[in-house]
C-alpha cells in the first residue's frame, strides 16, 4: 500500500448505465472479504460520466489522472456511453484518456468457463475453456492518428493510422511470457496479420522471434488472426495465453467472452505493472437494460477479484471467485445467464457467500 497505509485505497468510478448498477454490487462484494485490522479497503466514488457531463461540461477533471497515479492503488470502473451523448465524447475522454495517460499498456482479458452450460459450443466443458487474451492497450489503430480528405464529398478520403512502437510491442510481448512462466503456463500464441499488414505487423513478428527466445520452457506459436478466429472456436483447449495488437485483442476478447456465457460475466485488467491500475468489466452501459435492475452483476464482482489479485491479496481474489462459481452453479443468477434474480438480489448473495469463506478463514 502507499506511504505504508494499511488500507489499499480505491478509486471507484460507476459511470453510466448499468456500470452504475453493477459497480455497488463489487464494492459490496468487496467489503464481505476484507476488514479493519484485516486487509482492508478505502474506497473514494468519482461522479465521472453522462450526467456530470451534460451538467457541467466536464469528462475528464483536471488533475485527475494525477490524483489517481499519486494517491490511489487500483481504480474500479463500471462503464460509460449514454444515449444523450452521441458523440460519446465523455466516454473517450474519460477511459481512454486514463488508459492513455496512466499508460495502462496489459489490457488483460480472462475467458475461463465457470459452467458447462454458459457455453454455446456442443460438447465443451470447463476444463477446455480457459484462457488469457492479452490486448495490446496503448497503441495500434486506436490512437486516434488520421484524418479526412475532401469530407462530405463523393470523393472523400479516410486515413487511420496504424502505430505501434518497438518498445510498445516488445512490452506487451514480454509481459505475455512472463505471465505464462508465473503461472506455470505452457503455450503462448502471438496473433497477428503479418502477411497482410506487413511493416506494422512486420515489427510484431521480429519482436515476438527475439523475445520467445528467452523462455524456451513455454511452447511459443504464432497465428494469423483470421486463423486464431476459427481456432479458438473450433478448439478453444489448445489456448493458454494469446497476445495481441489493439485491435484484434479487442475484438477475439469478446469472441472469448460469448465462449464462456457472455459479457454479462467478462472481466478485464487494463494494467501498468507496479502503477495505479484500473478494473472493468468488458461489457458497456447496455442502455436496452439500464435502470431495470436486471444487469448482472458476475462481470463487475469478476473484476474485482482481478483487483485484488493485482494488489497482490490470493485469498480474497479466490473467495470472490469461488463465490461466483457458486452463484452460478445454484443459478442463483439474473435473465442473461437463464435466471430470474435481480441485479442486487445476486450481488447480496455473493457478498454472503464470500463473507463465509472470509470468516472461516478468520477462525
Ligand atoms: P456501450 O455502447 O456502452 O458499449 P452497448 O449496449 O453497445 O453499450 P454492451 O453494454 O457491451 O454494449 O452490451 C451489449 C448487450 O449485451 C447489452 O445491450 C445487453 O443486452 C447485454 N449485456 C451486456 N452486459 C450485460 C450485463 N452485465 N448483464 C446483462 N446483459 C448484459
Amino acid at each position: 500500500m502507499r506511504n505504508g497505509a494499511t488500507a489499499a485505497r480505491i478509486a471507484v468510478i460507476p459511470g453510466d448505465g448499468i456500470g452504475a448498477e453493477v459497480t455497488p454490487q463489487a464494492v459490496k462484494a468487496l467489503r464481505a472479504v476484507t476488514a479493519p485490522g484485516k486487509r482492508s479497503m478505502e474506497f473514494v466514488e468519482f461522479d465521472w460520466g453522462a450526467d456530470k457531463f451534460l451538467r457541467e461540461g466536464v469528462t475528464l477533471p483536471a488533475g485527475a489522472v494525477e490524483m489517481l497515479r499519486d494517491e490511489y492503488d487500483a481504480i474500479l470502473f463500471g462503464a460509460l456511453g449514454d444515449p444523450r451523448v452521441p458523440s460519446n465524447q465523455h466516454a473517450a475522454d474519460i477511459l481512454l484518456g486514463l488508459r492513455f495517460k496512466l499508460d495502462l499498456y496489459v489490457n488483460a482479458r480472462p475467458v475461463e468457463l465457470l459452467h458447462d452450460r454458459l457455453t454455446p459450443l456442443r460438447d465443451r466443458t470447463e476444463k477446455d475453456i480457459r484462457l488469457m487474451v492479452f490486448r495490446e492497450n496503448t497503441e495500434g489503430l486506436y490512437v486516434g492518428v488520421g484524418g479526412f480528405f475532401k469530407k462530405g464529398t463523393a470523393d472523400e478520403i479516410a486515413v487511420q493510422e496504424d502505430v505501434n512502437s518497438r518498445k510498445g510491442v516488445e512490452r506487451i510481448i514480454r509481459y505475455a511470457f512472463e505471465y505464462a512462466r508465473r503461472n506455470a503456463l505452457k503455450r503462448v500464441c502471438m496473433s497477428d496479420k503479418s502477411n497482410a499488414m506487413t511493416f506494422a505487423h512486420g515489427l510484431w513478428q521480429r519482436v515476438f522471434k527475439e523475445v520467445r527466445q528467452e523462455y524456451p520452457q513455454i511452447d511459443s506459436r504464432h497465428l494469423y488472426i483470421d486463423t486464431l478466429a476459427m481456432e479458438i472456436v473450433r478448439d478453444p483447449s489448445q489456448f493458454d495465453v494469446i497476445v495481441t495488437c489493439n485491435l484484434f485483442g479487442d475484438i477475439i476478447s469478446d469472441l472469448g467472452a460469448q465462449l464462456a456465457g457472455g459479457l454479462g460475466l467478462a472481466p478485464s485488467g487494463n494494467i501498468h505493472p507496479g502503477r495505479t491500475s484500473l478494473f472493468e468489466p468488458v461489457h458497456g452501459s447496455a442502455p436496452n437494460i439500464a435502470g431495470k435492475g436486471i444487469a448482472n452483476p458476475l462481470g463487475a464482482v469478476l473484476t474485482s477479484a482481478m483487483m485484488v489479485e493485482f494488489l497482490g491479496w490470493k485469498s480474497e481474489a479466490a473467495w470472490l471467485r469461488t463465490a461466483v462459481r457458486a452463484a452460478i452453479h445454484e443459478n442463483f443468477v439474473t435473465p442473461d445467464l437463464g435466471g430470474e434474480k435481480r441485479t442486487v438480489e445476486v450481488g447480496d448473495w455473493v457478498a454472503n457467500y464470500a463473507a463465509k469463506s472470509f470468516g472461516s478463514k478468520l477462525k
